[in-house]
């Protein structure tokens, strides 16, 4: 059917690889392009010698003008960003420049302040339009699948969904006594801000994590969940008609937020730049430096994933509650692509996103959310392609 650019070389590049050469007829032709062409290197080693043909790139990602090359040089009908956030717009600017549609996992960060804002990105809603070209912001799993389950939720179940709750739980152990299992800095950055939650028309905000709860999940029982902000609440306020309530809740285990805590304390999360003798360093990207790679972690972390989301409302004037959510086992994860369950479960939902633009099912002019699309083909292909979802329609899950 056709190609796709893949930047980054990283724990969720690396599943969105793996996932595009299961399905060559989609993905005919890939190019891996990151900022260490070793590691597309490498990717392409593993993954040779299938019918999907691959081929790698050196790019700076921040540089528009290396980025506008090398599509015009490989000449993809898509752009799969699982670089960092603060490549998001240079790689948007490309894609306007060459004619590309883009697709990305996490939305656009400036590099001095965390964010976790839309507005960067819904700005280029007009020159895509204009343009002709689709641009899928957040096609992770949170956002991305969170956002998928609400929209078929509102679909199917409710006349109108009240409240939603997403909960992401990790229950695995890599037997560090502190590492993160995605990028440190934009994990680190998303836990040490304040949350904030959706309600009657506008975000409330709350010291970081100060608001616990904990739901007894299937599959992994009861766990402390945290009161976090996530990106997906400011899109799923403005998309799903008449909602009241958005919150998200993540869990975090005593050892890791006691780790956590220390290291706030002592200045090594922040995003300020220092001096250190006559360099100019940010102590958070240093704390990056010594943790270990997400990357890594694989082969050690043991145990599951649940993430889901629970709705409330009404249908035909009667109160109503689902819950849907999917189980990830992170060994049967590195079984099959040599990854965790986190990298995984971004990964897979980044390929399908992509290969629903390319099939033309999710493809219109603009920028948008996954929440806009019609969520029917991506739930089949959760399923199809290593992500099942289960549901149910009476949890009973607060402890
Ligand atoms: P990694 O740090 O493992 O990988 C990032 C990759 O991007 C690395 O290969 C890195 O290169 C490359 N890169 C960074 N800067 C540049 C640049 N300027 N030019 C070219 N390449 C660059 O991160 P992850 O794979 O864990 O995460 C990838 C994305 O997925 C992130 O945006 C993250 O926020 C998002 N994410 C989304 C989730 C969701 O559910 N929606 C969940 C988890 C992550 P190098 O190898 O040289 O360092």
């Amino acid at each position: 059917m056709g190609k796709a650019l893949i930047i980054g070389a990283g724990g969720v590049a690396s599943v969105v690889v793996h996932k595009c050469v299961q399905v060559p007829d989609v993905f005919e032709e890939i190019c891996i392009a990151s900022r260490t062409k070793s590691k597309c290197d490498t990717l392409k080693e593993k993954l040779d010698g299938g019918r999907t043909k691959i081929q790698t790139a050196q790019v700076d990602a921040d540089n528009v003008d290396e980025l506008i090359e090398l599509i015009n040089d490989f000449k993809p009908e898509i752009v799969i960003n699982v670089a960092l956030p603060y490549q998001d717009l240079t790689i948007m600017d490309a894609c306007l420049a060459t004619g590309v549609h883009y697709l990305d996992t996490a939305n656009y960060e400036p590099l001095d302040t965390a964010k976790f804002e839309y507005k960067w990105q819904w700005a280029y809603r007009e020159k895509f339009e204009q343009a002709g070209l689709t641009a899928i912001l957040g096609s992770g799993f949170d956002p991305g699948v969170t956002g998928v389950f609400s929209a078929y939720a509102q679909k199917h179940y409710f006349d109108e969904i009240h409240t939603i709750d997403i909960v992401d739980a990790n229950a695995g152990d890599h037997g560090y006594p502190f590492a993160t299992n995605f990028n440190p800095e934009i994990n680190i950055r998303e836990i040490t801000a304040n949350g904030r939650y959706w309600e009657n028309g506008e975000f409330i905000e709350t010291p970081p994590l100060s608001e616990k709860r904990v739901y007894d999940l299937p599959e992994i029982g009861p766990k402390d969940v945290y009161l976090l902000y996530h990106e997906e609440l400011e899109s799923l306020a403005e998309n799903i008609k008449g909602i009241k309530k958005i919150r998200f809740w993540m869990t975090f285990s005593e050892k890791y937020l006691t780790h956590l805590k220390v290291l706030e304390n002592v200045g090594m999360t922040s995003i300020e730049p220092i001096n250190f003798e006559g360099q100019e360093i940010v102590p958070l990207q240093f704390l990056k430096a010594v943790l270990p790679d997400p990357a890594s972690l694989g082969p050690r972390t043991k145990g599951k994933t649940n993430i889901g989301c629970i709705f409330q409302g009404t249908k035909d004037g009667e109160e109503k509650t689902y819950y849907v959510y999917n189980v990830s086992d992170h060994q049967e994860c590195y079984r099959e692509v040599g990854s965790q369950a986190i990298s995984y479960t971004t990964g897979v939902p980044a390929m399908i996103g992509a290969m629903l633009l390319m099939k033309g099912e999710w493809k219109k002019p603009g920028v948008y959310n996954v929440e806009e699309f019609n969520p029917d083909p991506f739930m089949e292909a959760l399923n199809e392609y290593g992500l099942p979802w289960q549901e149910d329609f009476n949890p009973e899950l607060i402890d």
